[in-house]
């Protein structure tokens, strides 16, 4: 690749070109355990002409090019392990246009959902998709992210509805359309979305929104064991009531969160969940609720009525994460994302618990249980081999045992550098139809490399 080359001609970003130390080093690191891996040079566009002027240059010269949102990736996504361009998209960031009456808004790639979520508040609407971080919209399609409310509303898979994209070769493209249907071909869209960078650059989007909620009501309940408390979950679902939320922590994690969030929660597993809906809907989805959980020998109730009462409850979920790793000073984590059929949840979180005490390592289990989702956090001291070994044989044996219960090896946090071992074993033949389709749209190999596809 002829790397001086094409920085020549990408000096026509001016001071939207960055090579210092600072800058590299911020988007060659990942949240987790995996090493750090910095690329030449940083490149801030501010429209879909400049990417595809950026993707043009960087084509001719064999660079590669690395989207960047904003970095919450848990795999190692943004890395650069073979050097070359990041696109750093937090300059195209706009809100292009609201389209209240068909409940629908046009986004650029870089405006982040807590702001999204903001500057629709006075609609009435709002965009669903809650991965806890404050990732960016083009970040979270490329990852096909979930989180906590996925179980009422969907992933980004179906809640986005059309995309430009500028291909490897700088063509910029649409997929999709405003309808909210369509039949007219292969779904470029859903290709698209989870391709983590490797087949395009996302300039644009349009987003399905959803109404706010009339009424709004939140609950934790305590569990004197784990098993009861996620055969609580299975029921529940199975039951039909349309939870907005239902998440799981094992008795470590909510240890953690108590001494990072200064909750006071019982120290035994617990059941976060909210509802949404008329006043009248949400009462008899409590009241449900409440009757399965007592079933099950829930311990009580500490209901969130008050806004700011759920602001704090769903603060401290999302700081989960954080919580953990700070229950272990200096460690650093390898993330388990494991997703499950709901009748086989209990067996996959009860032989994951067994395993992971029958270990050396803490590994607190935490998840979106209410659509088999969870994950354990494997604590591990950067640079001890032994630990580190270790929580690679547990995370490959809850890869194993997911497949074996008919499920993926990620739910929603995508493959990355990190989960790229177990892509063989989920998909057979099918990760091969993969490969050909990146050779097709990327025959040089230039988007985002040593992600996803198989590795040469
Ligand atoms: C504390 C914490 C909690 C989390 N909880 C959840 C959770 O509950 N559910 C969940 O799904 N995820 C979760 N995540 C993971 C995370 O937030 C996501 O993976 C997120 O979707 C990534 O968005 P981002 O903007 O940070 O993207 P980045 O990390 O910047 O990039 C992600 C991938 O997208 C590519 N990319 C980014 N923008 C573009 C673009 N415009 N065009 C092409 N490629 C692009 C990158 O190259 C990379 O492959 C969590 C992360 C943290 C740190």
């Amino acid at each position: 690749m002829t790397l001086d080359a094409a920085l020549a001609e990408l000096a026509f970003l001016g001071d939207r070109l960055s090579r210092s130390a600072a800058v590299l080093g911020h988007h060659g690191q990942s949240e987790t355990h995996i090493r750090s891996r910095l690329p030449d040079a940083v490149v801030f566009p501010r429209s879909t002409s400049e990417v595809a002027r950026i993707v043009s240059i960087c084509a001719a010269q064999g660079v590669p090019m690395i989207g960047w949102g904003a970095g919450t990736s848990l795999e190692g996504h943004a890395l650069a392990p073979c050097g070359g361009v990041t696109v750093d998209f937090s300059q195209m960031d706009a809100l292009l246009e609201v389209r209240a009456e068909d409940m629908l808004v046009r986004v650029q790639p870089g405006i982040t959902r807590e702001r999204l979520n903001q500057e629709l508040r006075a609609t009435g609407l709002f965009f669903p998709v809650d991965p806890g971080a404050n990732a960016s919209l083009g970040g979270m399609a490329m990852t096909r992210a979930s989180g906590t409310t996925a179980v009422r509303y969907g992933t980004m898979r179906q809640n986005v509805l059309a995309l430009e994209v500028v291909l490897a070769d700088g063509r910029i493209i649409r997929t999709g359309s405003m309808a909210p249907k369509s039949s007219a071909g292969y779904d470029l869209t859903a290709l698209f979305v989870g391709s983590e960078g490797t087949l395009g650059l996302i300039t644009e989007l349009t987003l399905r929104l959803q109404g706010q909620p009339e009424a709004i009501s939140a609950a934790v309940c305590g569990f004197a064991e784990m098993g009861p408390a996620v055969d609580c979950v299975m029921t529940t679902i199975q039951s039909g009531i349309p939870m907005a939320r239902i998440e799981f922590l094992d008795t470590g994690t909510v240890a953690a969160c108590n001494a990072w969030s200064g909750q006071n929660m019982p120290l035994m597993p617990q059941l976060l969940v909210e509802f949404h809906g008329s006043p009248a809907a949400v009462a008899e989805q409590a009241a449900r609720f409440g009757e399965i959980a007592n079933s099950f020998g829930c311990t009580g109730f500490r209901w969130a009525e008050a806004q700011e009462d759920r602001t704090r409850l769903w603060k401290m979920r999302h700081e989960a994460y954080h919580a953990i790793l700070a229950s272990r000073p200096g460690s650093t984590a390898i993330v388990t994302d494991v997703c499950v059929p709901m009748s086989a949840l209990a067996e996959a979180v009860e032989e994951t618990r067994a395993d992971i005490a029958a270990s050396p390592l803490p590994g607190p289990i935490l998840g979106h249980v209410g659509d088999g989702n969870f994950h354990a956090i494997l604590l591990i001291k950067p640079g001890d081999d032994s630990e580190r070994a270790a929580a690679k044989a547990l995370s490959g044996r809850m890869a194993e045992r997911a497949l074996r219960l008919g499920g993926t090896i990620t739910g929603e946090h995508g493959v990355g550098m990190g989960k790229l071992d177990y892509m063989a074993a989920e998909h057979g033949a099918a990760w091969a139809v993969m490969e050909a389709i990146k050779t097709a749209l990327d025959p040089k190999g230039l988007m985002n490399p040593g992600k996803l596809v198989p590795q040469q």
